[in-house]
């Protein structure tokens, strides 16, 4: 029995995710992580008195991507404004981000359940600089490199009940960011960061209760356990009859717990108004149409597409678009070669044991050769076997399959002749296999097929070789 048994959960998210651009939002310097701190700063991105901020317009274009991968409208007609706060990160004093007209509206991310969580809105905005606290003596310093930086947020409706579904979804949001290059969504360089608002509704009421905000929360391991831990704790305040207070409250990752920040009485008032220093942003429909125009297929979509167009099981379709990397030259492969099954057992089982473990890879051969050494092994003018011996020539020399393939001898096959003068020279040597074989043919085939292969060094055709010992063992 937990306290929380009386209470229905009330989840909604902010996040944040930097953008895939070269340069930063407003200013010419590089959005590069892990570079040495404040090498890439200007007067711009330090809000020095006078600099003047020049919009990106490759930031703009990935906002409104996001916008489209998750069914947002795209506002005709946007406008940057300032939130006004002092922290030692943020040198302008001020964020520059979109309030009263964000750049996308609305949209939606349907979960596996079928459940439908909504947005409310994703804007474009500028990322703040970084504290790095050193140790006690050396105190606390700031880096500036990641200020500047654009960003959007997504606003989500208070739709979720539970930490696996908040986990779901921003796997999801992930997965589309990434496979479109809108982001990186590293979450360990804080590429992609999640706050949560959360509060408890008595079971059967419709009135939402008191929320807390947790902030920055930068791992999908981190976000379960503070959503669950948040939860218990207003059921047990709730349940004792105290009163939740609307405050923001730091994870700790490290004791499991988390604790408050700030209430809503110390809560700032940032003094939105428009930046003066921006145009409006205006977005033409055909813009708009030619951005979307240039987007990719969703991975979601493409799983559809493989299971359902080319009859590929879930679990390969899964891998298979787990990322745009491996979805793309999937494809490919497949327009080389139209046999979609066996160019997906080539890549899972062939192709992914070469690179495992390396987070970012190319495959060591190209589309049209892989296709080809598969072609060949479905045309059966190479076995398997052949073809793994193939696919290592290849990636170790770079030339074309078939030719190697010619210049190897490995095309010769092995003429009904020779495989049937094998066969009766066992069968005159190994009395026994011939017994066995009228006895229970199962039992010895496959010791049979393997003489064969053995005495053909691999290149005969075992489908051949089956119907040959068919014929001669009967
Ligand atoms: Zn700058």
């Amino acid at each position: 029995m937990s306290y929380l048994d009386n209470y229905d959960i009330v989840i909604g998210l902010e996040i944040h995710a930097e953008l895939h651009t070269k340069t930063k939002v407003f200013c010419a310097c590089k959005n590069q992580f892990g570079d040495e701190p404040n090498t890439n700063t200007c007067p711009v991105c330090t809000g020095m008195p006078g600099a003047l901020p020049v919009l990106n317009k490759h930031a703009v274009e990935l906002a409104i991507k996001a916008g489209l991968s998750f069914g947002c409208d795209i506002s005709p007609y946007s406008v940057f404004e300032r939130k006004n706060y002092f922290y030692p990160d943020l040198s302008k004093a001020y964020q520059i981000s979109q309030l009263v007209y964000p750049l996308c509206i609305g949209g939606k991310i349907e979960l596996d359940s079928g459940k439908t969580i909504r947005l409310n809105r994703i804007h474009l905005e500028e990322d703040a600089g970084k504290l790095v606290h050193i140790n006690k003596a050396v105190g606390t310093l700031v880096d500036y490199n990641r200020g500047g930086t654009p960003l959007i947020e997504m606003v989500t409706e208070p739709d979720f009940s539970s930490a696996d579904e908040v986990v779901e979804f921003l796997k999801k949001v992930r997965e589309s960011l990434v496979f479109e290059d809108i982001a990186n969504c590293k979450m360990e360089e804080g590429g992609m960061r999640c706050d949560v608002n959360l509060s408890l509704k008595k079971k059967g009421d419709s009135e939402y209760g008191i929320r807390t905000e947790m902030k920055n929360l930068n791992s999908f391991k981190s976000v379960q356990r503070a959503i669950e831990y948040e939860a218990e704790r207003q059921a047990e305040v709730l349940a004792t009859g105290g009163h939740v207070v609307q405050e923001t409250r730091k994870w700790d990752d490290a004791s499991g717990q988390s604790y408050a920040m700030r209430s809503k009485e110390q809560a700032q008032d940032y003094r939105y108004f428009p930046d003066p220093d921006l145009l409006p942003v205006e977005i033409p429909s055909e813009e708009v149409a030619r951005i979307k125009s240039e987007m990719v297929m969703l991975p979601q979509d493409r799983r559809k597409r493989y299971i359902e167009e080319f009859g590929l099981p879930e679990y390969d379709a899964g891998i298979l678009t787990s990322t745009r990397y491996i979805s793309d030259y999937f494809e490919k492969c497949v327009e080389n070669f139209n046999a979609p099954k066996k160019i997906s057992n080539w890549i899972m089982v062939d192709l992914l044991k070469l690179v495992k473990e390396q987070e970012e890879f190319e495959f060591p051969i190209d589309e049209k050769s892989l296709a080809g050494i598969v072609k060949m092994v479905e045309e059966k003018v190479i076995n398997k076997t052949v073809g793994l011996q193939l696919l290592d020539k290849v990636i170790e020399t770079g030339k074309d399959p078939l030719v190697l393939a010619k210049e190897m001898n490995l095309l010769v096959t092995i003429s009904d002749d020779e495989i049937l003068g094998l066969l009766r020279k066992l069968k005159s040597e190994n009395v026994k296999v011939a017994e066995d074989y009228k006895n229970a043919p199962e039992k010895v085939v496959g010791f049979i097929v393997g003489y064969v292969m053995k005495n053909t060094g691999g290149k005969a055709n075992s489908a051949k070789v089956r119907e040959l010992i068919a014929k001669e063992f009967q």
